[in-house]
């Protein structure tokens, strides 16, 4: 079997979709995406699609090497989302080869099906009780939401207890029925990451996220000492060596690598094992479109520290478009009391629907995330 095309598609609400082609009539789809730089991912998909047709799709574990170690400059993550979704892709062609799914390749199921939390809100949240009940009702137990605006390196504890009215207000809705995390969405310093940690402990959160960037995560240290909520990071780390200080330092109760950004099925399962062996959790960061999730949903499924999955059905990011749209069998991704069914499909077990995926693709789009400013001008962290 050889390589013959590699087809991308700028498709809304933010996403870039890749199809491999092979000489044997199998094709295997991925989701090489970076949020808000769609078209660089591409132009670096389209640079190492140059080594790659031609090939044999199935020696994965070479290609990622070459893909990897090959280039003198490596990491970061346009490149190692770039590499992510050709992975997923390769993987996705090997199932439908073997006819299994990607798990049964990596070892074989581990679970009967898989938690997933949904999202409440947008960046400024408001109403947040009502969206954790109407989540509630349709069976969902876990939800997730961002914690403050933005916010200046030593800021106003006004805002603080804004995050912490709106948990209060969850709570006193739902009370520990409903499991929350916290997404400080690496907006917070640490000088005021500490302060809102030590503020929502009362909360008794699933767990906080991103307290700081991950460029910053020495300051876990101090933020850990400051509570005892389970700490969660890694959507912005791209690699097992990107990982490996975390794990060593301990500070971190989960880790959220995003199988689109951290170098794909091959590289997330690896980190993960990783993880295993230092006690620390697995919760794949996963706010993109349906390869993605399928590709997590791989994952997870034979990944036994992976406690839960995240999911954008219904996302405030996904306007004009959402996580079903592109898929010709919408039932894959049908939630039941808040889990997902292990697929039993080939590969990733999906159908993309590539009449749809096409005509989106004549329009693209050009997604950036705002730049926010501060009270005093300066510019703050989105
Ligand atoms: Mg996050």
């Amino acid at each position: 079997m050889k390589i013959t095309a590699m087809n991308l598609y700028i498709v809304a609400p933010r996403w870039l979709f890749l199809e491999i082609e092979t000489d044997k009539g199998i094709t295997g789809w991925g989701e090489p995406v970076i949020e808000g730089r769609a078209s660089v991912v591409k132009a670096a998909v389209e640079d190492l699609s140059g080594y790659l047709i031609g090939k044999d799709p199935m020696p994965i574990e070479d290609h990622w090497q070459a893909m990897y170690r090959g280039g003198f400059y490596r990491g970061g993550p346009e490149l190692m989302s770039a590499i992510a979704g050709i992975d997923e892709a390769l993987w996705d062609i090997k199932g439908k080869y073997y006819n299994a799914p990607v798990y049964d390749l990596l070892g074989g199921k581990c679970r009967d099906r898989i938690k997933i939390y949904s999202w409440i809100g947008g960046d400024r949240p408001a109403d947040v009780a009502e969206g954790a009940r109407r989540l509630y009702e349709t069976g969902c137990t876990a939800v997730k939401l961002n914690g403050t605006e933005e916010m200046h390196y030593v800021d106003s504890f006004e805002k603080v207890l804004k995050v912490s009215e709106n948990i209060a207000a969850v709570r006193a809705a739902l009370g520990y029925k409903m499991d929350i995390g916290v997404d400080f969405h690496g907006r917070v310093h640490k000088s005021m990451a500490k302060v809102l940690a030590r503020e929502l402990d009362q909360y008794h959160l699933m767990f906080i996220e991103e307290p700081v960037l991950s460029q910053n995560n020495e300051a876990l240290r101090e933020i850990a000492a400051h509570t005892a909520t389970p700490i969660a990071t890694g959507e912005r780390m791209f690699s097992r060596w990107d990982f490996k200080n975390l794990l060593i330092d301990g500070y971190a109760d989960i880790i959220q690598p995003d199988l689109s950004h951290a170098g794909g099925i091959s590289e997330v399962k690896k980190i993960l094992s990783m993880a295993e062996a230092f006690d620390v959790a697995g919760a794949p960061h996963c706010p993109l479109g349906p390869i993605a999730l399928a590709a997590c949903v791989q994952v997870d499924a034979c990944t036994p520290n992976v406690f839960i999955q995240e999911q954008s059905l219904g996302i405030h990011y996904n306007q004009g478009s959402d996580l079903l749209d592109y898929l010709a069998d919408k039932e894959v991704f049908r939630f039941k009391d808040g889990f997902i069914d292990v697929p039993k499909g080939p590969g990733l077990g999906i159908a993309i629907n590539k009449e749809k995926v096409i005509e989106a693709a004549k329009t693209g789009h050009n997604w950036k995330n705002p730049i926010w400013r501060n009270y005093d001008g300066t510019v703050a962290e989105w």
